[in-house]
């Protein structure tokens, strides 16, 4: 008799997303007339940049013709645009990154997701709350906690990200080896500064832990004094490890394509105490399992780093952030605390109500879908996300009918 992975029972973040969506779905049916406004979702909803699409279109040509037909590529991605990431994303802000240190993926999802599976089934997770659930969630799948009560999974260290900390989450209290950190952050919108990021390096090397970096949204940061990588904080390399993608600063969520990036001094360690490059390890199960990205996706990925596509890119997500700030003024207006919207995609609103029953309002009275925020972790309880990745209309819209609705 064949059984199942029994951990993936445990699993509790499906449910909240399921609910949400047969919510909007029974007030569709029963308001037919009503136009919903979803600020809910993290996709983004602009076309991608045109010095993307002009590269892509001519690679698809190339692989028109036998002579410059391109098959299996190197799993790790094509030399051309893992030069332009060292160039432009790390060496250009004195982050001695190389290019044989980026793993060019399809996704940073996949990747932070995947990533766990380098170390051992006992290794103590640290985990922001709330925060992006893949981290969580494919902890749970690999078996590393227990049972789910009372919103927390046992076995796992909480890193609460609070008003009280302004969402940049305290060092553990008890020694941790595997750190997820996440900034701009995925729901709450915050950014940590150089020190806070220098804080989490300096526990890494004395705990010889490793902090997992998730800077999707590093393109939205506009204030000049925060970091945008962790590798611009000093011994970083040797601590962490930092995943990127195109798909919010380039709108590849649907085109995908995403790196990785391992320096190769950073070290994790066998059961006889013998230091192992996790570069190393990343690499064969990135060959063993990943058959890289295609050929037309890398090249249009190269195009973000001409000079049209970072004008382009910059337009994008100026147009972004200028919905947040939409959002955020008119909910600032309303008497309501929010974090995020500067230097981010999302606006994390603090509603003094169950987030099940602000999404439920805000769905009936005003038609506008956000996520309640316990789908993010416990701390996420009493908050909602809005999302900056709409049209300009749509969010005008959506908050005039707030407005109305709650003023
Ligand atoms: N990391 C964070 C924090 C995210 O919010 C998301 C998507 O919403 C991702 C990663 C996924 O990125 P990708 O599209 O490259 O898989």
């Amino acid at each position: 008799m064949l059984k199942i992975n029994e951990h993936y029972l445990k699993l509790q973040a499906s449910y909240l997303f399921s609910d949400i969506a047969k919510r909007v779905n029974a007030f569709q049916e029963a308001n037919p007339d009503k136009d919903i406004i979803r600020l809910g979702i993290g996709d983004v909803t602009h076309g991608l940049p045109m010095a993307c699409i002009e590269a892509f279109h001519s690679a698809v040509d190339e692989m028109a013709e036998d002579s410059s037909f391109r098959g299996y590529g190197p799993e790790q991605g094509y030399a051309f645009l893992r030069e332009a990431i060292a160039k432009n994303d790390f060496q250009a802000r004195g982050a001695d990154i190389s290019p044989d240190e980026i793993f060019v993926s399809d996704g940073a999802k996949c990747d932070t997701g995947n990533i766990q599976e380098l170390f051992s089934i006992d290794a103590k997770i640290a985990l922001p709350d709330p925060v992006y659930p893949v981290y969580l969630d494919t902890n749970v799948m690999a078996g590393r906690t227990g049972t789910y009560s009372d919103g927390r999974y046992q076995g796992i260290v909480y890193l609460d990200s609070t008003k009280e900390n302004n969402y940049v989450p305290d060092l553990p209290s008890e020694p941790v080896d595997l750190i997820y950190l996440c900034f701009p952050n995925n729901p709450t919108g915050s950014t940590a500064t150089r020190e806070e990021l220098k804080q989490w390096v300096d526990y890494a090397k004395e705990n010889k832990a490793l902090i997992l970096f998730d800077a999707a949204y590093e393109a939205f940061i506009r204030d000049a004094s925060l970091p945008r990588s962790i590798f611009e904080i000093e011994g970083a390399k040797e601590v962490a490890i930092e995943f990127r993608s195109f798909s919010k600063n380039a709108g590849f969520t649907g085109t995908r394509c995403a790196y990785t990036v391992v320096p190769k001094e950073c070290m994790a360690f066998d059961s006889t105490g013998n230091k192992q490059a996790v570069h190393t390890l990343w690499n064969r199960r990135h060959c063993t399992k990943f058959n890289g990205v295609s050929y037309p996706v890398q090249r249009a990925a190269e195009a973000v780093y001409s000079e049209a596509g970072q004008a382009q890119i910059n337009t994008l997500v100026n147009s972004y952030l200028e919905n947040a700030d939409l959002i955020a003024k008119a909910i600032g207006e309303l008497g309501f605390d929010y974090a995020g919207a500067a230097n981010s995609p999302y606006v994390w609103i603090r509603g003094d109500r169950d987030s099940m029953d602000f999404f439920d309002m805000l769905l009936n009275k005003a038609g506008v879908v956000c996520t309640p925020g316990q789908g993010f972790g416990k701390c996420g309880q009493g908050y909602i996300r809005l999302s900056a990745f709409n049209s300009r209309e749509n969010v005008i819209t959506a908050m005039e009918r707030i407005q109305q609705a709650l003023s």
